[in-house]
């Protein structure tokens, strides 16, 4: 397809979630495709976030499961657990897949390219090894990194990027933040016998998520031992003698840890790409600003993923990813919809959420009607863990129609990505309650919430 006026049809800057599926299909519409990448193919979800998370979640749930064993009638003696076993088997999956991702765009004939690329014109790229090629077309898919705050000795901490290369489990491990990634970890740490300290700087967990679930997750994590320190801003870190870290912050006493993770947040990969020698523009918080298309305030560069700072989630990024390459290489112009994007965190015990919290329904629609299912799954009965779960479904008053499901516990992620078809399709809580319980299951709650 390269018409001999640029090198390539389509030149794609960081081969992620969203950069490989858009050079992937580009190119199965027979574009000539390149993608540069400075780490590793596959970006952040499967080479240092989602993917090995999971698998440390998995991992991390062992503790509790040997535990509940016992009244089930197995014996376990002394389980023991090595980090470094599941650390390697972990970073052994992360090859392959790397793999994988590369056998992927070299079958659909992508050159990958392993250099840093920064823009140096309008339609021309400058390869970390001093090679400088043109596109037709430019896609920007950097993705984002951890955001650090900048304070007296921050540089002693470590963020997810780092997580999963340990030598060894921190005894004592400071949590920085208390979103998506704090929560993980925290959950992950705590189960591997590590003491946890989450420090947020509000008062507030997983801003954004239900209230209700948002209070059960923090009552759940301090029931399980993670303790908490709200309201602190971090003043200092000193490495000790004894190469211990002392962290100071407001409100609070000194602590002195092991380990300082930061998951203060992931800013837009932005920085030093060269968006200024093409005019691209950016937003306050340094992301590509883009259209509904994904296209920039320059025709021909395009954003998808992270680096836009639209919905910072792997899916997500691949829809727009596709979108754009059908859109500028199919001729099928598509839109990606971000309503109603359901989502989970992968604590302990995971919370899964879709479309309005109560909060946010109110304040949209005045009166909804709440339904709310309170109750201990069968298996912690049996196991005699005092854990209970809590489902939530808001609804529109007179319609019945359900604007938001919400829910903590066990497997409720998996749960969720079903009951999210329906509240995307609009359906209402008596649709729900036509359809008939699988028996007995925790997800059956569902459909016979009073
Ligand atoms: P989040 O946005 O979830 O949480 C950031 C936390 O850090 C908040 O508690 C926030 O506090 C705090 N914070 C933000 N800035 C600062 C600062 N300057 N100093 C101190 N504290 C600060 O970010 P994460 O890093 O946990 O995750 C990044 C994104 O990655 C998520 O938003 C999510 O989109 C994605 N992700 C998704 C996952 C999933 O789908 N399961 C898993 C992991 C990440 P406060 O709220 O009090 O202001």
């Amino acid at each position: 397809m390269a018409d001999g006026t640029y090198d390539y049809d389509l030149f794609v800057i960081g081969a992620g979630s969203g950069g490989v599926r858009a050079s992937r299909v580009a190119a199965g519409y027979g574009a000539k495709v390149a993608v540069a990448e400075e780490y590793r193919v596959g970006g952040t979800c499967v080479i240092r976030g989602c993917v090995p998370k999971k698998m440390l979640v998995y991992g991390a749930h062992f503790a509790e499961d040997l535990e509940d064993a016992r009244n089930f009638g197995w014996t376990i003696d002394s389980p023991k657990f090595d980090w470094s076993v599941l650390r390697d088997n972990v970073l052994k999956d992360v090859d392959r897949l790397n793999g994988a991702y590369t056998s992927t765009l070299e079958n659909y004939d992508v050159e990958i390219i392993l250099e840093r690329a920064t823009l140096t014109g309008p339609h021309e790229i400058t390869l970390g090894g001093g090679r400088t090629v043109t596109a037709k077309i430019i896609l920007i898919a950097t993705g984002a990194r951890p955001h650090v705050p900048t304070f007296p000795g921050s540089d002693l901490g470590i963020t997810s990027n780092e997580a999963f290369h340990l030598d060894a489990l921190p005894p004592r491990i400071l949590i920085a933040g208390g979103g998506y990634i704090a929560n993980e970890f925290a959950g992950i740490f705590n189960q591997f016998g590590s003491k946890v300290t989450i420090v947020n700087r509000s008062d507030q967990l997983l801003r954004g998520y239900d209230s209700a679930l948002r209070d059960r997750l923090l009552q759940i994590s301090i029931t399980k031992g993670i303790d908490f320190r709200f309201n602190a801003q971090f003043r200092s870190i000193e490495q000790t003698e004894d190469g211990c870290l002392k962290v100071s912050m407001t409100n609070h006493e000194d602590l002195v840890v092991d380990c300082v993770l930061f998951a203060t947040g992931r800013v837009p990969n932005t920085e030093g790409l060269g968006l200024e020698h093409a005019g691209v523009a950016v937003g306050d918080h340094g992301e590509i600003v883009v259209d509904e298309y994904s296209k920039t305030n320059v025709g021909h560069i395009y954003a998808v993923g992270d680096v836009t700072n639209r919905v910072q989630l792997t899916p997500v990024a691949i829809r727009e990813g596709q979108a754009f390459a059908d859109t500028v290489f199919g001729d099928n112009p598509r839109t990606v919809d971000h309503g109603c994007i359901p989502s989970a965190v992968f604590s302990h015990p995971p919370l899964a959420a879709v479309g309005m919290t109560e909060s946010e329904a109110r304040n949209t629609y005045g009166p909804v009607k709440v339904y709310e299912s309170d109750f201990r799954p069968m298996k912690n009965v049996l196991a005699g863990r005092n854990e209970r779960s809590l489902y939530k479904m808001v609804c529109a008053e007179t319609t019945g129609k359900i604007l938001g499901i919400h829910m903590i516990g066990p497997e409720s992620a998996e749960i969720m990505q079903a009951a999210a078809v329906a509240v995307k399709a609009g359906l209402t809580k008596e649709q729900f309650d036509q359809t008939v319980a699988i028996h007995p299951t925790m997800a059956e709650e569902l459909v016979l919430l009073r």
